[in-house]
């Protein structure tokens, strides 16, 4: 029999460059999972033409779109409202329209903390973030939103980590302070939760692991890497090998994909289906 209608729902991905971004395929996973009628575009935008993309996407009629980089901070000047955590944030990575009106979120650091609190609940705990750009930002104003007690920033640029640090005390509730990165960093013994959200250990540099005494990892440490690609890191290995519980960055991944398609479908997609067109993707588990 003939559909009701022959119009899909659209959502998609802008960034420049979007061509190694593998949101597509996953989400789309799960939409052909769901029985949806729905596809998700992964498109290169160049910065200059931004705003025809965000205006052709309210004419089409798009439920919404990823901005990756460069987008997330000058994407805010086309939307109507921002949610609290992009607000909070400065930054946005996931648009709802609805009703013609442009909604800007951030699902970044809300989907690391679904993946983080399947372990352990932020609240009260002692967190060392390794980074302070765009994924430091969103996950250390997350964790200060979650109750985190104590948040350490670590960072090379120094300006960049005192701007995070101090943007974190005017706005929210956390202690957070900063380290500047000269030298292997010797992770303090009270630490509960360390994060990478540095960009070290990406696809192609694979054997690059963030410059850490490793020697300070303890066994009760739980330890987690932002990079989806490859899914086990050197980081996430060598942190394993230390008896620490380890948290890959495929569940980040998937788990901002979920909050954005549930904002956009009022669908609660399949997870496990997503992360493993991920896994396919970048060559199974192991990685
Ligand atoms: P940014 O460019 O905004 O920030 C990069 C950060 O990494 C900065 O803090 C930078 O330090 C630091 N850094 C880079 N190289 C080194 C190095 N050799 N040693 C120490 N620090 C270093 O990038 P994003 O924050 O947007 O992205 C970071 C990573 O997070 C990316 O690899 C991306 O793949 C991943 N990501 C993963 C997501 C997921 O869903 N799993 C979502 C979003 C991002 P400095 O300021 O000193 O230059």
């Amino acid at each position: 029999t003939a559909p009701d209608s022959f119009l899909s729902k659209l959502t998609g991905l802008f960034a420049s460059p979007a061509a190694e971004n593998p949101t597509g395929p996953m989400v789309e996973s799960a939409y052909r999972h769901a029985g949806l009628d729905a596809r998700y575009m992964t498109c290169e935008v160049a910065p200059a033409d931004l705003e025809h993309a965000v205006r052709g996407a309210v004419a089409m009629g798009w439920a919404g779109f990823h901005c990756s980089l460069p987008h997330k901070v000058a994407v805010i000047q086309y939307l109507d409202e921002l949610a609290e955590s992009a607000a909070l944030i400065g930054a946005v990575n996931c648009v709802v329209i609805r009703d013609g009106r442009l909604i800007g979120e951030n699902t970044d650091g809300q989907g690391f903390l679904t993946s983080l609190r399947r372990l352990v609940d932020p609240r009260g705990k002692r967190i060392v973030v390794l980074g302070a750009g765009g994924a430091a930002r969103a996950i250390a104003f997350e964790l200060a939103l979650a109750g985190a007690g104590d948040l350490l920033v670590v960072n090379r640029d120094a300006g960049r980590g005192e701007a995070l640090v101090g943007d974190l005390c005017e706005r929210t509730a956390v202690r957070a302070s900063v380290a500047r990165w000269t030298e292997a960093f010797a992770v303090p013994a009270e630490t509960e939760i360390l994060i990478n959200a540095t960009s070290v250990g990406l696809f192609p540099d694979v054997e690059a692991k963030p410059d850490i005494d490793y020697d300070t990892l303890t066994p009760g440490m739980i330890v987690a890497d932002v990079i989806p690609n490859p899914p086990r890191t050197a980081f996430v290995k060598e942190a394993q090998s230390r008896g620490c519980t380890a948290i890959d960055g495929l569940g980040m991944l998937v788990n901002q994909a979920v909050i954005g398609i549930r904002l956009w479908m009022g669908l609660d997609a399949d997870a496990e289906v997503m992360r493993r067109t991920l896994t396919d993707i970048f060559g199974g588990p192991e990685g």
